[in-house]
């Protein structure tokens, strides 16, 4: 039987473990299939507090992990979450084909990739379309070669930026005339020599003339309608994320979207007992500190929780013995 099992392994499913174990409660973290979460896939990391020259994500994350274990949390490394039984105390939780007990969840899931849904996507992932050009920029097939970057955010600018490093040209291809990205990173991107906005301009299909790799995009002007043909050799999609909570649907309240709603001001679900933090349940600031903060909240009301209006083990055991 387990305190609580925190699911999800980036900034805010961290911080949970680190407050978590910090209240002795011996938190077993859930890693999923990407340890350390999007922020892994991310080059420097500008903004988080505490840096002044800025951190790489995958170091950040390590640092978290690493103050998690200190502090006495169990990991369960690559491992994801077959399903869960919230209808019933102590819950369950289904991992790696086995059934886990627990009497307090953290969902801590974050977000997933949001994809075009265009012909040529899917059927070119990794020969030319992808989702991390700090995974997969530096690969011999986009050297010196036109590259496309997809979207308008922080995201396409941060890609976009990096990729200046290995492209010949780096065109910024976003539906409207400007970008939603912050002005600093806009200003930067906009003002680098070899990135070039494609504004008013979607994607209408990813090509591969030679049926192997991708060879260009197929664009259509938003605003005259036209279309053109655009000669890159990789696609870099940038729009946006989708929050990580199918697992969750019909469980847990969640929006239109699939964020988490939470009760006002806590991390609090529908489900007493189970607590949500991070980009699952945030739609507004997405941001790694908000993740840490939030993931923050979420221990705290769980220990809280815990302590308040459920015997631990131990007291059980206590009571047991009374
Ligand atoms: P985002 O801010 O949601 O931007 C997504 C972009 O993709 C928007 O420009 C959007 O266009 C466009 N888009 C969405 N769906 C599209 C589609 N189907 N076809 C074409 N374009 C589409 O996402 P993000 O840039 O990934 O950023 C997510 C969050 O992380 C933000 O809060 C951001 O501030 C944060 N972040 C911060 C940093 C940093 O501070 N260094 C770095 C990365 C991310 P519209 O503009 O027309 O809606």
């Amino acid at each position: 039987m387990e305190n609580v099992i925190i699911i999800g392994s980036g900034c805010a499913g961290w911080t949970a473990a680190i407050y978590t174990a910090r209240a002795n409660l011996e938190p077993l973290l859930v890693t999923g299939m990407q340890p350390g979460g999007l922020l892994t896939t991310t080059s420097t990391v500008e903004n988080f507090p505490g840096f002044s020259k800025g951190v790489d994500g995958i170091s950040l994350m390590m640092e978290m992990k690493q103050q998690a274990e200190r502090f006495g949390t169990r990991i369960r490394y690559g491992s994801l979450v077959e399903s869960v039984d919230f209808s019933r105390r102590p819950f369950q939780i289904r991992l790696d084909g086995e059934t886990i007990e627990t009497r307090a969840v953290i969902v801590a899931t974050g977000a997933g990739h949001r994809r075009l849904g265009v012909r040529g996507e899917a059927e070119l992932e990794n020969r030319g379309v992808t989702f991390c050009a700090t995974c997969d920029g530096a690969l011999p097939i986009y050297r010196n070669k036109p590259l496309v970057v997809v979207g308008g955010g922080d995201t396409a600018c941060e890609e976009a930026l990096y990729l200046t490093r290995f492209g010949s040209a780096i065109h910024l291809v976003h539906r409207r005339d400007h970008l939603r990205a912050s002005p600093i990173m806009a200003s930067r991107a906009l003002g680098h020599e070899k990135i070039k906005p494609v504004w008013n301009s979607v994607v209408e299909e990813v090509h591969d003339v030679t049926g192997s790799e991708v060879t260009g995009v197929r664009l259509r002007d938003t605003v005259t309608g036209n279309e053109n043909l655009l000669e890159c050799a990789g696609v870099f999609v940038a729009v946006g994320y989708a929050p990580n909570t199918q697992l969750f649907r019909g469980v847990l309240d969640m929006d239109a979207a699939g964020y988490l709603t939470l009760c006002e001001g806590s991390s609090r679900t529908n489900i007493e007992g189970v607590f949500a933090a991070g980009d699952c349940a945030d739609s507004t600031y997405r941001q790694a500190i908000t993740a840490a903060g939030m993931g923050c909240k979420a221990a705290i009301d769980c220990e809280r929780w815990l302590s308040q209006d459920h015997a631990m083990p131990s007291d059980q055991g206590v009571l047991a013995a009374i």
